[in-house]
């Protein structure tokens, strides 16, 4: 069967800078899988050329077998694209409950009402906040703000770029206990991640940036336990 994401043969440059060499990696239905990499190694480069933002001058990027690389990003939503961007980004100033809304606006409004309560049901803690103003929450409870968010728009894939970024370790554990439950329910995932210990546990696989390309490719559990990527990644 084909991949649900195929990305083929990519290169990604700022200016004379070549960020991203030749990336090829997919991901399947109901699978997680996560690009780690040192800072600077390419992976948020990666993501956002999937989301559109940026363009690989080569290669091929299909969505259930349909090329979206010439698709702008603000109508990769409605292909089934949803992103969750580096440092959150909700919208500081309006309650969880519109920031919500505001991630269906792709969507009949009829559908708005039921992906909200099953929103709700996936992050109780947003239910309890649903009048709270997004600026005053944790960064935890954004982090789960920003990835309901991005569940409103019913995605066929959800792409995550650093959600342990700048958390405390114990809620570095619940938004993983988070993702390990979005995929039992069935989320494809997407996650791109410095924390390479918390990503590979819970990825069936994994690819390895170093310095724009992938290095190594390989179950999650068996990057966990590669030399190499202990010493390099999990602190010998
Ligand atoms: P991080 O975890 O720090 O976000 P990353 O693996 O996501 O790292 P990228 O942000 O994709 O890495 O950066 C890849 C390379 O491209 C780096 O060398 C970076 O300095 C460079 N780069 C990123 N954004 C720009 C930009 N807007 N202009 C020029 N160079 C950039």
């Amino acid at each position: 069967m084909a991949a649900l994401l195929e990305v083929k043969n990519i290169n990604v440059y700022y200016g004379a800078i070549h960020a991203v060499k030749d990336i090829s990696f997919e991901v399947n239905q109901g699978e997680i899988v996560t690009l780690i990499g040192a800072n600077g190694a390419g992976k948020t480069t990666t993501l956002q050329t999937v989301s559109g933002l940026l363009r690989s001058r080569t290669g091929s990027i299909q969505l259930e077998g349909k090329p979206i690389q010439n698709v702008p990003a603000h109508k990769l939503v409605a292909h089934g694209l949803a992103q969750v961007p580096e440092g959150r980004r909700v919208f500081q100033q309006m309650t969880v409950e519109e920031n919500l809304e505001m991630g269906a606006f792709t969507q009949a409004n009829s559908t708005v009402a039921p992906n909200l309560e099953r929103v709700f049901d996936q992050f109780p803690r947003l239910k309890e906040r649903r009048r709270q103003i997004a600026g005053t929450l944790s960064g935890g409870e954004q982090q789960m703000l920003a990835m309901g968010r991005a569940l409103m728009s019913n995605p066929k894939i959800l792409m995550l770029d650093e959600p342990s970024m700048g958390l405390a370790p114990i809620l570095v554990e619940q938004i993983f206990d988070i993702i390990k439950r979005l995929h039992q329910a069935g989320t494809t995932i997407l996650l791109v991640e410095q924390n390479a210990r918390m990503a590979l546990s819970v990825a069936d696989r994994g690819y390895v940036l170093e310095t724009g390309r992938i290095t190594l490719t390989g179950p999650g559990k068996e990057l966990l336990a590669d030399e190499a990527v202990k010493k390099a990644y999990l602190g010998g």
